[in-house]
Parts: C-alpha cells; structure tokens; sequence
C-alpha cells in the first residue's frame, strides 16, 4: 500500500486521487496511508457509520465489542500503524491472556500452554499423547510430500488427523476453528488456513521437528541482533484491544482522515473506468446512493481501492469503457451467520469465576447441552469493560455449526447456554 501511494508509482508527480470503497478497518487503514505519502483520498461508506466489523458499544457503564474484542501486532505494518496513530497509550493488554479453556465433558478445563505441559496434563488421552510424540518420526519428509503435493485440497480436519488424531482436531483444533473463524475444520482448506504448518510439512515432513527446527534459526537469526524487552515481546505476540474498545482503532483513524475524507451513507453501486489514451490513471468514476437513496457520481480517480465483503462487491457494476467488466472470476465464498450475546452476572452470583481470556466449546460438546461457539471473560480481561460488582461475557453463537441458532430469537439462544 505504501509502495502504491509513491508518486513514482503512478508514473507522474502530481497529487494523485483514491476512493477507497468501504470504512472497515481495511478501507480506513488503507486511506490513512495513503494520506500519508501525500494522496488525496476519500472514502465511500455505505452505512451511517465508520468501523464495519470492529463495533464498540458502551451502555451504562458497561462497554462491549460486536465485532472483534482482541487483535494482534505480528505484522510490521500494524505496528508502525499503531505508531504513527499515537495510540500505543490506549493499547490494553488483557490480564492472564494465556490462561485459556475448552469445554470437555461439560467443564471448562485449561488448555496447557506448551507441548510439555500438554504432556503432563490430562486433556489428552494417552493415545493421542503418544501419538503427538511419536509425530516427528513418523512423518518423515518423503511420505508427508508425496500426500500433500497430491492432495491440495486436503481439509484443516484431514490435515490435523493424519499428524495427530482424532481427538486433537476434535478437542484443540475444532474448536480453535470455530473460536477464530465460526468454521469447521472439515469445510476449510489445511493449506489456505494453515499455510505455516503446510510449508512446515513441505519443508520437514513433519509439523513437529518442523516447527522446533524454524524455531532454532529463527532463534540464529536473531542472536546478532539487540534483545527486545519484554514489553515489546509482549506487543509482537499478545492480543490487545484498547481503551473504550477496538472501534478506538477505527475512530482514531477516521479523525485523522478528516470529515471530508470518509463519506458516509454512501453506498457505492457502480464504477466506471474508461482510458483516454493518454495516462493510466484519472479515469475511474465512482456512483453511488447517498443519504435518503439520492444518486451521485464522484469522478477523476486515479485508482479505487476495493475493501468491501466479497458479497458486496458483486452487487457494484463495473464498466471498463462501455462494457460490462465480469465479476465471474471472484472465488464463490459462504460467509457463516453468528450472533454475539452479551450477558453480565453480578459477582456474588458467579460460584467459580473463571481468570483468563475465555473459554472455546467443541462442536462435540453439543451432546452436552452446550451450543455456543465460545465465550469470552470480556471484563476478566479488561476490568474497565465494567462496573465493579458485575462480570461481563461476550458469547458467540452460530456459525458453520449452528446456523440456524444465529438467526433466533434472544430467548432462544439465552436457553442454549449455561455460565457461571
Ligand atoms: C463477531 C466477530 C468477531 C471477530 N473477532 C475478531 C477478533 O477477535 N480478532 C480479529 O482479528 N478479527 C476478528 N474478526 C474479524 C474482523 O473483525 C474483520 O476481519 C475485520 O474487521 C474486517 O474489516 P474490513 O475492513 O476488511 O471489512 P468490514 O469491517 O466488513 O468493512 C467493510 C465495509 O464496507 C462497507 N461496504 C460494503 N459494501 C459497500 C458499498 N457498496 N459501498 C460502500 N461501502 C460498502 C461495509 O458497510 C463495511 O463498513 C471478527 C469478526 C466478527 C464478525
């Protein structure tokens, strides 16, 4: 993106202008940087407000997100965002965040944090213990190539399986998958959603000595350079969130672009291109239905930035010239409904609080009443999301699993699930 918005890129020196369609967190990022390196840029929004996905509500005292509670800084380019934002004062860091549980036999119970302490612990059978050790020497790297090159499309669940067993993909990595993604391990591919571990298997045949081995160079590399503090250790590996929640992130940048930079109720239905002979650029036209369904055409872009959802983008008419410009090579995509359900409990009433990040529940789990996706500890990790004498939880419900559950009433999704 940066490297988009240098003059040189665009073939002239002078100031170049963007639309960018959509204001969730991609479209308001990706317009920030650009205005940065000098671009003129505005952003089209189709609802009345900015943010898409990233949605913090606060109500009497309580503050809760909708969309996503934690995010990560593992790319340099979040990092040097949250930078050139100021907003490393309002980063939160929950408390106890690698303390996490999945339900097994209706408990929440802690997943060990390291390959040894998943040893020592319970949570596996010994089958499947034994079968975690022995995988480094049975998955040598001619036999895991010869069945990976000739099965691309292998799922997340046959992936895992073949290396693991049975009971990890349905106890760790189901419900990682559906905490994540709202998915199933059966209906993702291993290669797409995993593509660490698939190289790891491509490399070293097996996930295990692959992973310890890119371990120990990445661990060479770095030993020439200075050792990072704990705080920045922290920053590359936690999940965060900030003060007043992740729409901080979206509303920080849409300050910076200004009013007249992020139009809102202005939903994008058509883009137009047409070539002057002359340059490459300058000849996007965008139309759109701005407030009360009026149409407006806003022209003389040099490029368009496309972030809304796929779904979205496939109702917009593209016109290269006078011709239709075919959307058909975009990938079928199924987007999974899921609720988000926001309860608090007064402290006296919860018998077993439970510290950490949260609680993921295995689709198998369903047998034993239990029908939510997962549920976070919101106010365990971040004490201000609530007054002192509450707990705050955010549940999910829905997804791959159970679609129709996320469609239903309040009443009904409030009777699947037990806490506390
Ligand atoms: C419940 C939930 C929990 C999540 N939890 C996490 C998490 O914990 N951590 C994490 O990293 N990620 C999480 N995610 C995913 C994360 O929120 C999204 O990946 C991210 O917010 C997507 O941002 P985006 O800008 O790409 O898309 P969006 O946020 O979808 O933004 C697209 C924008 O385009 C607009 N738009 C659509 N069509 C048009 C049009 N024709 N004209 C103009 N505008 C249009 C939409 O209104 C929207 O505002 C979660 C998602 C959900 C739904």
């Amino acid at each position: 993106m940066t490297a988009a918005a240098k003059d040189d890129d665009f073939g002239s020196k002078k100031s170049k202008n963007v639309a960018v369609i959509g204001a969730g967190v991609s479209g308001l990022a990706a317009a920030y940087k650009l205005k940065s390196n000098g671009v003129k840029v505005t952003v089209f929004e189709a609802e009345g407000r900015a943010g898409g996905k990233l949605r913090s509500v606060s109500h009497h005292d309580l503050i809760w997100d909708e969309g996503a509670n934690t995010m990560t800084e593992s790319e340099v380019e979040v990092k040097s965002l949250l930078d050139d934002l100021g907003l490393r004062e309002k980063q939160q860091f929950p408390i106890a965040q690698n303390k996490r549980y999945i339900v097994r036999n209706g408990m929440p119970v802690l997943i060990p944090t390291n390959p040894v302490a998943l040893i020592k612990s319970n949570f596996l059978s010994a089958q499947s213990k034994l079968q975690i050790i022995l995988e480094p020497f049975l998955w040598k790297k001619n036999e895991s190539s010869k069945v990976s090159d000739t099965d691309i499309q292998e799922s997340v669940g046959e992936f895992f399986q073949r290396h693991f067993g049975k009971e990890v993909v349905d106890y760790l990595i189901d419900p990682f998958v559906a905490g994540t993604s709202a998915g199933d391990p059966e209906s993702l591919s291993a290669r797409h959603n995993f593509p660490d571990l698939w190289n790891l298997e491509k490399r070293f045949g097996s996930i295990i000595a692959g992973a310890v081995k890119a371990k120990l160079s990445a661990k060479k590399e770095k030993n020439g350079e200075k050792k990072g503090s704990s705080e920045k250790k922290k920053r590359q590996h936690g999940s965060f969130s900030f003060l007043g929640g992740m729409q901080t992130l979206t509303d920080t940048l849409c300050t910076e672009l200004g009013k007249d930079g992020v139009k809102l109720e202005s939903k994008v239905l058509s883009l137009s291109y047409s070539y002057d002979g002359k340059s490459t650029f300058e000849n996007w036209s965008v139309s759109y239905a701005s407030k009360g369904g009026k149409h407006a055409q806003a022209s003389s872009y040099d490029a368009i930035i496309m972030t809304a959802p796929l779904c979205n983008v496939k109702e917009i008419n593209i016109n290269k010239g006078r011709n239709r410009f075919s959307l058909d090579f975009l990938p079928q995509m199924s987007y999974m409904p899921l609720s988000v359900i926001i309860t608090t409990f007064k402290k006296e009433d919860v018998k077993r609080p439970l510290e950490g990040f949260g609680v993921l529940v295995p689709s198998k789990e369903q047998q034993n009443g239990l029908k939510t996706l997962g549920t976070l500890f919101s106010s365990m990790m971040f004490p201000d999301r609530s007054p002192k004498d509450l707990y705050l939880y955010t549940t999910f419900v829905g997804g791959s699993r159970n679609k129709e559950l996320a469609k239903a009433s309040t009443y009904k999704k409030l009777q699947t699930f037990h806490f506390g």
